[in-house]
């Protein structure tokens, strides 16, 4: 088995380092979420650890508690600072190849403002 590697170059390590510009939404100690370049709804959140995480597992398997709780918090105040908890949102983590996973820093895309369709990012 291939052991991966963190890319300390990919494009969300280079927004965390200040290189790369984004639209912030929030930030805490633990997590960054800022705007998808690329929107697939109203609202289009990306939400990322601050930790070199690659994927869902890499993050659930070694993460601190703090960052991990930190992290689902997060989800519920970009909620209610976008103003859509009543109406909903969406959450989806595109994990390795086949689930289409294209930045290998973990990330959950958020997605809200509008009526989904069933299949989205
Ligand atoms: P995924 O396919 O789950 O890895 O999603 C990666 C997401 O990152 C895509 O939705 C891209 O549109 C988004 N993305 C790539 N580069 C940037 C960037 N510089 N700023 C914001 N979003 C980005």
């Amino acid at each position: 088995m291939t052991q991966e590697i963190y890319d300390t170059n990919n494009i969300f390590a280079k927004i965390l380092k200040g290189e790369v510009f984004c639209e912030k939404i929030y930030e805490d100690s633990f997590v960054l979420a800022f705007n998808d370049v690329n929107p697939q709804a109203l609202h289009h959140v990306l939400i990322i650890p601050k930790g070199a995480y690659m994927n869902l597992k890499d993050f659930s398997e070694k993460a601190l508690d703090k960052e991990v709780v930190a992290f689902y918090k997060a989800i519920g105040k970009i909620a209610d600072k976008l103003g859509v908890t009543d109406k909903g949102f969406r959450v989806v983590s595109n994990h390795g190849k086949d689930g289409g996973q294209e930045v290998s820093h973990f990330h959950i895309h958020f997605l809200a403002g509008e009526q989904l369709g069933k299949k989205l990012v």
